[in-house]
C-alpha cells in the first residue's frame, strides 16, 4: 500500500485516479483549488479514512505532512476553452505547480508522475505521433499557454530525474472522455453529447475533417497506473489509436442518442491541430497495455452519465 498525493484530484482524470488507487488499497491525498475541478467528483470519498482532500492551489508552495510514496501532478485546465480563459493560471500550474510538486516528491523521496499531453506535439507533421517526435508547437499562439507549460513540465521533470536522481514518469495523454467531464467543459465529446441530448445543433468547428483519437476514461486510467507501476522514465503515449474525424464523431453521437439535432459549422480555433493519433507501440510493449473500449461503446456509457446530470 502506498500513500499517493494527486494534484488536480477533484478533476476529471484526477478523481478517476483517486477511485482506482483507493480501490487497490492505496491511501490518497487529493489537492485541488477547484478552478476547473469539481467537489462532486470526490464527494463520495469523503469519510473514508484512506482519503484526504486539501483545497489548495499547487502553484503556491505545497506541503503534505507525513510519508509520501508518490506525487502525481494532474492539476491543470485541460480543455482548450478553459486554458484560453485562464492562460496565466495554466502557465503557472504547468511551471510553478510542477516545480512545487517535484520539490515535494524530492523532499519525501517519492516517485513523481507528470500528466503531460499530446499537445506537446502541436499540429503534428509526423502521423501517428511517436514519442521521439519533437512536435510542431506555436509558442506565441493562444494554445501555447498549455502546450509550452506542458513541454516545460516534461523538461523540468527530466532535469529532476537526471540531476537529483528522482524516479519519474511522464505520460502523454491523448483526448480522453467519459463520465465526470463537465457539461460546459467545452471539449468536443461533452459538447456534442450535451447538445444532442438537448436537441440543439452540434457545433462543428471548421469543416469537421480534422481528426482526433478518443480514449475512454477507464482505459486511460488503467494505462496511467500501468505506467506508474513500471520502471519507465521516458515519455509514454497513452491513448486510443482509433482515429475519427470530428464529423464522424458528430454522426456517432447523433446515432447513439437518437437525437434530432442537426450540425452547425463554426470557425476553427487558431492553431487547432489538423490530425492526432497516438502511436502506442511503446505502451503495448513496455506496459502490456492497450485500450479495450471502442468509441461507440464509450460514447454510449458517457451518454448515460450525461443523462443523469443535464436537463434534457
Ligand atoms: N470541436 C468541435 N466542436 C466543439 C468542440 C470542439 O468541432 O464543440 C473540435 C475542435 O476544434 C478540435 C476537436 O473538436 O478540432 C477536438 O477538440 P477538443 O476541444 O475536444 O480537444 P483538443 O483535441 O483540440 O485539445
Amino acid at each position: 500500500m502506498a500513500r499517493i498525493v494527486i494534484t488536480g484530484g477533484a478533476g476529471f482524470l484526477g478523481s478517476h485516479l483517486c477511485d482506482l488507487l483507493l480501490g487497490r488499497g492505496d491511501e490518497v491525498v487529493a489537492i485541488d483549488n477547484l478552478s476547473t475541478g469539481d467537489i462532486s467528483n470526490i464527494e463520495h470519498l469523503f469519510g473514508r479514512k484512506e482519503f484526504t482532500f486539501s483545497p489548495r492551489d499547487v502553484s503556491d508552495f505545497i506541503w503534505v505532512p507525513g510519508d509520501v510514496d508518490v506525487v502525481m501532478h494532474f492539476a491543470s485546465p485541460a480543455s482548450p476553452v478553459d486554458y484560453l480563459e485562464k492562460p496565466i493560471q495554466t502557465l503557472k500550474v504547468g511551471s510553478l505547480g510542477t516545480h512545487n510538486s517535484l520539490g515535494l516528491a524530492k523532499e519525501k523521496g517519492a516517485k513523481f508522475f507528470i500528466a503531460s499531453t499530446s499537445e506537446v506535439y502541436g499540429d503534428p507533421h509526423v502521423h501517428p505521433q511517436t514519442e521521439d517526435y519533437w512536435g510542431n508547437v506555436n509558442p506565441v499562439g493562444p494554445r501555447g499557454v498549455y502546450d509550452e507549460a506542458k513541454r516545460f513540465s516534461e523538461a523540468i521533470t527530466m532535469a529532476y530525474h537526471r540531476y537529483h536522481g528522482l524516479d519519474t514518469r511522464i505520460v502523454r495523454i491523448f483526448n480522453t472522455y467519459g463520465p465526470r467531464m463537465r457539461a460546459n467543459d467545452g471539449r468536443v465529446v461533452s459538447n456534442f453529447i450535451v447538445q444532442a441530448l438537448r436537441g440543439e445543433p452540434l457545433t462543428i468547428y471548421g469543416d469537421g475533417t480534422q481528426t482526433r483519437s478518443f480514449c475512454y476514461v477507464d482505459d486511460e486510467v488503467n494505462g496511467l497506473i500501468a505506467l506508474l507501476d513500471s520502471d519507465e522514465n521516458d515519455p509514454v503515449n497513452i491513448g486510443n489509436p482509433n482515429e475519427f474525424t470530428v464529423k464522424e464523431l458528430a454522426d456517432i453521437v447523433v446515432e447513439t442518442t437518437g437525437s434530432s439535432s442537426t450540425v452547425e459549422m463554426h470557425p476553427l480555433p487558431t492553431d487547432d491541430p489538423t490530425q492526432r493519433r497516438p502511436d502506442i507501440t511503446r505502451a503495448r510493449k513496455i506496459l502490456g497495455w492497450e485500450p479495450q473500449i471502442q468509441l461507440r461503446e464509450g460514447v454510449a456509457r458517457t451518454v448515460d452519465y450525461f443523462k443523469t446530470v443535464v436537463d434534457h
